[in-house]
């Protein structure tokens, strides 16, 4: 199964609860790449300096990387991939490696959150820089503003949470995920669900969904 939303969509909760209910091996891009580059190997080295660069990691790279983690055969009953692929060479290349597999995807599916959604989300978003909570200005408020509760620290923004960076970010987010959309609803397998929607009513509707792909595989 593959996820796709753009940042601040809910994909990392409603990923790891997916994981839980479907015993699913879930694969965060971001996740896996860091891994990589705690290894200090050739392949680590070079993740490392696109990371280092703030520019995507080359696709061959990113295949090689994702591919050994989706097709090493685990306990999980399938793979949840969340971050990749994000070029469509990667989804062909996926879908090369799996069909070589005898694998497929199965599901995609894209969270659909309005641009004003997501900037609301991701702008009020603030952390405290000594344990790591994250707080919303509106959403989640701290009990006393700007000042964590549990250690008193003074909250911070992330340098790209901002309004011009978070634009940024969503609209070349948009011109990759058009194309991978239209990549997989060419196949059939992609679902458009509306990630606006409260964390619960979205986790009901993957949950249905997930369900019923899984009986029609078994069939
Ligand atoms: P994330 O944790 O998803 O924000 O990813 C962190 C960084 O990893 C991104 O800014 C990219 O540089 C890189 N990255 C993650 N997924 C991919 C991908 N599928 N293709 C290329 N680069 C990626």
């Amino acid at each position: 199964m593959v996820l796709l939303g753009p940042p601040g969509a809910g994909k990392g909760t409603q990923a790891k609860r997916l994981a839980d209910a479907f015993s699913l091996e879930h694969l965060s891009s971001g996740d896996v790449l860091r891994a990589e580059r705690a290894s200090d190997t050739p392949l680590g080295r070079q993740v490392a300096r696109s990371l280092d660069a703030g520019m995507l990691v080359p696709d061959e790279i990113m295949l090689e990387v994702m591919l050994s983690r989706v097709l090493r055969p685990g306990a999980a009953e399938g793979v949840l991939l969340d971050g990749f692929p994000r070029t469509l060479p990667q989804a062909r290349g996926l879908d090369e490696a799996l069909e070589a597999a005898d694998g497929q995807v199965d599901l995609a599916v894209s969270l659909e959150v309005p641009d004003e959604v997501i900037e609301e989300r991701i702008t009020g978003r603030r952390s405290c820089p000594q344990c790591g909570e994250v707080y919303h200005e509106r959403f989640h408020p701290p009990l006393r503003p700007g000042v964590c509760d549990r250690d008193g620290a003074r909250l911070v923004q992330r340098g790209d949470d901002t309004p011009e960076v978070v634009r940024q970010r969503l609209s070349a987010f948009h011109v990759q995920t058009e194309l991978l959309k239209a990549y997989y609803r060419e196949r059939g397998s992609l679902v458009e669900l509306d990630g606006a929607e409260p964390i619960e009513v979205v986790w009901d509707e993957l949950e249905r969904l997930v369900r019923s792909v899984k009986s029609k595989a078994a069939r």
